[in-house]
């Protein structure tokens, strides 16, 4: 049985103490819009979801968080366009070759409003954080995945160290959770 989880997923890498950010690099050959990153990434993950932007041939896409201040397009911006205006994260992806450069919240309601999310196999510099975990894990049947090889693919996921989630990691829903609770006042703020 062969499947592909996602090439960055094979090789970890282990991230930089130090390292403060880079840029992403759309796959354009001409004219390719750029991003600046200034600052390392967080809880980045493999994703199973059906909207995050993966390179072809692979279940999931790979996402990581970082605050929206430290994210600017440098390069080429009217090349972007926001995939779905309709949901929640905006994915601002290049009109030519689809990659998704980043992901913003605009509601400031939102538990994770403030981060944007973004793709760090689209940068040349290396000390990304590399992935923690996998998110969404089910959901790639309904990206088409046969649904007989979910045992396959979650055992590969716990053999590179990702442990496989069908929804976020634990700290993540908690965090979901607790600003829920809060906007309901179920929690004092
Ligand atoms: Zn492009
Ligand atoms: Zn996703």
């Amino acid at each position: 049985m062969t499947f592909s989880i996602h090439p960055s997923v094979d090789g970890i890498r282990q991230g930089s103490k130090d390292f403060a950010g880079g840029s992403l690099v759309c796959k354009c050959t001409d004219r390719p819009v750029k991003v600046s990153v200034k600052a390392q990434t967080a809880h980045n993950h493999a994703c199973g979801c059906t909207k995050c932007w993966k390179p072809k041939g692979a279940l999931f896409s790979v996402v990581a968080v970082v605050g929206r201040d430290k994210v600017t397009v440098t390069e080429n911006g009217d090349k972007l366009a926001v995939v779905d205006p309709a949901a929640t994260i905006q994915r601002h992806a290049c009109k030519v070759c689809g990659v998704h450069m980043y992901g913003r919240i605009e509601n400031t309601k939102h538990a994770f409003y403030g981060l944007d999310f973004i793709h760090t196999e689209l940068s040349p510099e290396k000390g990304w954080q590399p992935p923690q975990f996998a998110a969404f894990v089910s959901s790639i049947i309904e990206g088409g995945a046969d649904p007989s090889i979910m045992g396959a693919v979650r055992a590969r996921l716990k053999e590179v160290g990702l442990e496989p989630y069908d929804a976020l990691s634990p700290p993540l829903m908690d965090a979901l959770a607790t600003h829920a609770a809060k906007m309901s006042g179920v929690l004092k703020a």
